[in-house]
């Protein structure tokens, strides 16, 4: 299809959209150009079409039947998310509360692990037991009395 920039005025001239200079130039315009006549010749038929054919009307029942069953899609679904999601964060809660639970029971919660307790305590409390020895070795070299950290 060719294209002209006058096309895309060719609506709002067609509605009587256009202010007086910008109608005076499409006007002029179409006169000699071979794109946009026809468009508006075509606009010009359509427009005509639509106007006799009238507005068509939703019989009453099926109307309501739309409605209905749009309004029932809707809550439906809202209904069942909302369901969803709660279920799933219930489910959680209770998961972490179990879990949390579970764990000050058997004072998991309290003690760390070896090499942490090893890193927290001074060097000279630090136990020098073969599966500490790494972090008792970390503590030493990151001490203040080895200069790393003196400025
Ligand atoms: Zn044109």
């Amino acid at each position: 299809m060719l294209e002209c920039g006058y096309c895309e005025k060719l609506s709002a001239y067609h509605d009587g959209r256009l202010d007086a200079t910008a109608r005076s130039m499409l006007e002029q315009h179409l006169g000699h150009c071979p794109v946009c006549t026809p468009e508006l010749d075509r606009l010009g038929r359509l427009s005509a079409l639509l106007k006799g054919a009238g507005a068509v009307e939703m019989p009453v029942g099926a109307m309501r039947r739309f409605h209905a069953t749009a309004e029932a899609a809707g809550s439906f679904s809202l209904n069942r998310l909302a369901e969803a999601l709660t279920a799933v964060a219930a489910t959680i809660l209770v998961a972490c509360g179990l879990w949390m639970w579970s764990l000050s029971m058997t004072g998991r919660s309290t003690r760390a692990p070896v090499w942490e307790a090893s890193v927290l305590q001074r060097p000279s409390e630090t136990p020098a037991g073969q599966e500490d020895q790494f972090a008792v070795w970390v503590v030493q070299d990151l001490s203040l009395e080895n200069g790393h950290d003196s400025n």
